[in-house]
């Protein structure tokens, strides 16, 4: 089977997946959803979506009645995925929902409680979860090739250009580099690691208060505490380039990602040498893994699950306060 799949946002990340899935061969880009006609007309004309897969903010409900349609991809602004993939889960169809699934965790958890009451799955585009060296790294861990594990080190970052667009306005975004970037090396602390944090500590910065106005982060450091004893030390940022790079530390062992979360080639190495994994497109490889989740129950190595999400929001809502109050945070086990 196949699964076919609407994209709600037809964006620049909606973009990317459209042209990922040409590849795919369990998944196929069939509908939009969108509230730009003249958008609609250009991806109807280079995808080959027939109008009765075409809806707008205003009626996707109806989607309910499209039996051609069976999972919508929700990749609009952060704010807005809260709604949309309530909508869509009582439209009785599956949820693709883009990172951050929300803004804070109780609107995570409700998107959860959402979906499972209407009897579909919420999956969320952790397009890391599926990447080869990343799975590698995790097969390794597991194996015990690094020892037990001290310490995880997580920088993300880049120098956000454009002070207009959506991600540096909090009604839309519901943050800043944290839930745009650094939500990578917070997930990446648990995959990595292979843990739940206990505690978090957090510290933040800011350089340019015009351009990171009030609910905007510009620059958070912080720390993550897991039972075994493991620590991590992580950098989120909107206001240095090319910080993407993971770090795992053992007692026997390392392993280094970097770059560990960009859309390629993702490149590592060990203790034991240069990392040797098949260099592929995200996306597409997502979609196809997503496909065999949604339709054959298969389980991923790591979860994409809407649950998943909610824990990194979770420790997203102590960090923020972590760092508001200059106080730790203990997280339950
Ligand atoms: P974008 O601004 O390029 O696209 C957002 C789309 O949403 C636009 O087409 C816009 O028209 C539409 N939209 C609908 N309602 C809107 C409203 N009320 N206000 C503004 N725009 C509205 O943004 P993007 O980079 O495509 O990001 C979209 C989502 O995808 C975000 O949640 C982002 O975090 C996520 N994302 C994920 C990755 C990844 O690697 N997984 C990469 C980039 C973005």
């Amino acid at each position: 089977p196949v699964l076919r799949v609407a994209i709600m946002g037809l964006g620049s990340y909606g973009t990317r997946v459209a042209e990922a899935m040409r590849a795919c061969t369990r998944a196929r880009l069939v509908g939009v959803i969108s509230g730009t006609p003249t958008k609609v007309r250009v991806w109807q004309e280079r995808y080959g979506i027939p109008a009765k897969n075409c809806y707008d903010y205003g009626n996707y409900d109806q989607i309910k009645n499209n039996r051609d349609i069976d999972a919508v991809y929700v990749i609009t602004p952060n704010a807005l995925h809260h709604d949309a993939v309530i909508r869509v889960a009582k439209a009785g169809k599956h949820v693709i929902c883009e990172k951050p699934m929300a803004v804070n965790a109780r609107q995570g958890q409700e998107m959860v409680d959402a979906c499972k009451a209407a009897g579909v799955q919420l999956l969320v585009g952790y397009r890391m979860h599926f990447e080869p060296h990343t799975l590698e790294v995790i097969r390794m861990r597991k194996e015990g090739a690094f020892g037990p594990i001290r310490f995880f080190q997580g920088l993300s970052g880049f120098i956000i250009g454009d002070p207009t667009q959506w991600r540096l306005n909090p009604a839309l975004s519901g943050g800043g580099a944290m839930m745009d970037i650094g939500i990578y090396s917070i997930n990446g602390s648990r995959y990595m690691t292979g843990e739940e944090p206990v505690w978090v500590t957090a510290q933040e910065t800011k350089t340019d208060p015009v351009k990171f106005i009030k609910g905007i982060d510009e620059t958070i450091q912080f720390q993550l505490g897991f039972p075994s004893g493991a620590v991590a030390s992580c950098l989120s940022t909107y206001n240095a380039n090319n910080l993407d790079r993971f770090f795992l530390d053992g007692a026997q062992g390392f392993a280094e990602l970097l770059p560990a979360t960009g859309y390629g080639p993702i490149q590592g190495r060990t203790h034991l040498g240069e990392l040797q994994a098949p260099i592929v497109t995200h996306q597409t490889v997502q979609m196809d893994e997503m496909a065999q989740i949604l339709l054959e129950g298969k389980q991923p190595v790591v979860p994409v699950d809407g649950r998943e999400a909610v824990k990194d929001l979770t420790i997203i809502d102590a960090i923020y306060k972590a760092a508001r109050t200059g106080q730790r945070v203990d997280l339950q086990a």
